[in-house]
């Protein structure tokens, strides 16, 4: 495999641990099924843009911001949308991973520890979906695939820094990394454990190398 797999973390700072090479093969092996739950996941992710909009209603710059990355959600949907069509794959309901939920339950009660949370949580999940892009990008066997991918990654990067921009603004650098050192193991345990089926690949479905193997892979190097 190639550098990009040994150690994705170069590329995506703040993830507590790579995207383990298992789940690569299981995503690469199940294409369409990527596919389908990458849509959910576009989908998702304008939803929770509009969300925090609502959330925070009088907060113009938030909602200037918001509004556009939601409209950047949506447009990626129908982007994977008219692939998945192309491919005459029908969109279909999947069964979300425990990824999701797991870091919401991260996300603390009372404002404005609740901002921040659900700023930091939505920036990773942002952030994992560019690693993995990129190692769908470099990995498929497929062209189109290996050409949307590659052309959606740089988004997700760009998603991450403004709930990063929009975290630092509000918080501060100090409090900001703290936090999110904290829930970027949150987020590696979420990933942690093995697929216990393969149709249960999803694009944040399991599969992480513990940071202390990837150490050692680098070690070696
Ligand atoms: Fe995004």
């Amino acid at each position: 495999m190639s550098a990009l797999l040994e150690n994705p973390t170069a590329r995506v700072r703040w993830l507590a641990a790579p995207s383990s090479p298992a789940w690569l093969e299981q995503a690469i092996a199940r294409p369409d099924l990527v596919l389908i739950d990458h849509a959910h996941c576009e989908r998702k992710a304008a939803g929770v843009a509009l969300q925090l909009m609502f959330r925070y209603p009088s907060d113009e710059q938030l909602g200037a911001l918001l509004s556009a990355l939601a409209r950047e959600e949506l447009e990626h949907f129908e982007q994977v949308l008219a692939l998945l069509q192309r491919r005459e794959v029908p969109l279909r309901p999947l069964a979300a991973p425990a990824y999701g939920s797991s870091l919401m339950a991260q996300v603390r009660k009372g404002e404005p520890q609740r901002m921040l949370d659900s700023f930091l949580v939505a920036g990773l999940i942002e952030a994992r979906s560019h690693e993995r892009m990129a190692l769908l990008a470099a990995h498929s066997p497929d062209p189109d695939l290996r050409e949307l991918y590659g052309e959606l990654l740089a988004s997700e990067a760009r998603h991450f820094g403004l709930y990063w921009v929009l975290c630092e603004q509000r918080f501060g650098r100090e409090v900001t990394v703290e936090r999110l050192e904290q829930l970027a193991l949150a987020e590696v345990e979420a990933l942690s454990g093995e697929l216990a089926q393969d149709d249960l690949v999803r694009m944040h479905s399991v599969g992480v190398t513990p940071a202390a193997d990837s150490a050692r892979q680098s070690g070696r190097r």
